[in-house]
């Protein structure tokens, strides 16, 4: 690990007290930095896919640069790079300090009881693809290893052939993606580039369920990639039977090969992967200090490996010694940290847009009275009134100043309507679930 991935989990941290965390999780975590120049003030940072590239050109350079000069001190020209520009990789490769997604392999991944069978369907996909699972469906909560499990499977491919051509994204990508080639004509392409995959990789596609267009693209995408005889991945926060607003098609789909579910790791597992994650870094850890994390975080890998990185950042740019009240302080942050998040208005708008690929800013405004947006806007009210503690007077005024009688009833209608309409209460179900999982 060198000190501008340190630096960059800094930039991070500054990024993410500026925007919504939906916007960090979607365009800042999957920055990947590659290096930092001082002599020629430059950067090199490796964004996931062109069209990332663009929305951070478009949307997030200035608070980027930002960033940059507010911890450095000075400016940097950013030079947002896709991963075939990336120069540096193969030394990296060669190099046995991985970084990000180049860290997930097989190889450092720790089996435990509580994921041997995923790993183990994962290798036999990786060492057979499409002959031995198809398509191999991992699930499981938060943190626990499928995405990591995904990119082995495509990395493991890869390795045993360069020629495949892996294709990776996430669900709500796919759908972004899908919605940017419309406007732009450009859904041949858009095809074009998923269909000609060797192995597609589909990662969290919870997000793709509810999206009517999006749903109807991805199964044609699946069944030419199925009929073709390619690999297919998929990974999801929940089993195919508890997606609802799935459609029927692909929820048979996704149960056609395997499922292959995630559990939070037992102690021995969670004290090995923390060895692990210490030994990459050249971390010095004891096994009683190992042994002392694994027993305040049980439930998450990522937060395990959070606890080692805060730890490491703080070894490298303080020069403190780990001791037990270090160890105390950083456990403490992270659980702090990933504490569940308030649910916000703007978050509930955000994700209620998302499922039905409207604007927010028409959810939210009082001018727009189009049909199309008054059934989302309505969903957004009552979840609204689920998640948060908001009087009805205080959701009236984040819904654009409307009254709070207007709020009242809109609720009360929904009630109504969602005890006869299952698939309504569903969606609704459906849609608490994505936010309360971001
Ligand atoms: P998910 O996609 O299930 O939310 P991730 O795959 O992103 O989880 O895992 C979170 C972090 O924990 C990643 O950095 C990953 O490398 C790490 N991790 C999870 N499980 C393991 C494991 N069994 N061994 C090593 N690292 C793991
Ligand atoms: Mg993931």
């Amino acid at each position: 690990m060198n000190s501008f991935s340190e630096a960059w989990n800094i930039i991070c941290n500054y990024l993410k007290d500026k925007i919504t965390d939906v916007a960090f999780d979607t365009w800042i975590s999957r920055i990947e930095p590659v290096s930092l120049d001082f002599e020629k003030g430059q950067t090199r940072l490796l964004v996931p896919s062109e069209f990332h590239r663009e929305t951070l050109q478009r949307c997030y350079m200035p608070l980027l640069n930002e960033a940059f000069s507010t911890v450095f001190g000075t400016t940097f020209e950013i030079c947002l790079i896709l991963p075939e520009e990336d120069e540096d990789k193969e030394e990296e490769k060669n190099n046995n300090t991985p970084t990000s997604i180049y860290e997930y392999t097989f190889q450092n991944f720790i089996v435990g009881s509580s994921n041997t069978f995923a790993h183990a369907a994962a290798m036999a996909v990786a060492a057979n693809p499409a002959n031995a699972y198809n398509p191999l469906m991992m699930y499981g909560s938060s943190g626990l290893g499928k995405t990591h499990l995904l990119y082995a499977i495509g990395n493991e491919i890869k390795k045993n052939d360069p020629d495949k051509k892996i294709q990776y994204v996430k669900g709500d990508d796919f759908m972004n993606e899908l919605i940017e080639s419309i406007g732009n004509n450009t859904t041949a392409e858009f095809r074009q580039k998923y269909r000609q995959a060797d192995v597609l990789l589909v990662d969290d596609v919870q997000f793709i369920a509810g999206r009517d267009r999006t749903q109807e693209e991805f199964f044609h995408t699946f069944n030419t990639l199925y009929e073709a005889r390619k690999q297919i991945v998929l990974t999801s926060d929940r089993p195919p039977k508890e997606i609802k607003i799935l459609d029927d098609r692909l929820r048979s789909r996704f149960e056609w090969g395997l499922l292959a579910d995630l559990q939070p790791p037992d102690i021995e597992t969670r004290i090995a992967i923390i060895k692990k994650k210490a030994n990459i870094l050249e971390l010095p850890l004891t096994n009683e200090q190992a042994e002392y994390i694994a027993n305040k975080i049980k439930s998450n890998v990522r937060q395990l490996e959070g606890v080692v990185k805060k730890l490491n950042a703080r070894y490298l740019l303080n020069n403190e010694k780990i001791n037990q009240i270090v160890i105390a302080e950083v456990i403490s942050d992270i659980l702090n940290n990933e504490a569940p998040p308030e649910h916000t208005v703007e978050k509930i708008i955000e994700e209620v847009a998302r499922t039905f690929g409207v604007d927010p800013e028409d959810i939210r405004s009082q001018k727009s009275r189009r049909a199309n947006i008054n059934h989302p806007r309505h969903i957004a009210i009552y979840i609204s009134r689920e998640l948060t503690d908001l009087s009805m007077v205080a959701i009236g005024e984040a819904f654009g100043n409307r009254h709070y009688s207007t709020i009242v009833y809109t609720i009360q209608q929904m009630e109504k309507k969602m005890q006869t309409n299952t698939k309504l209460k569903e969606t609704v179900e459906d849609i608490i679930k994505n936010i309360r999982d971001r």
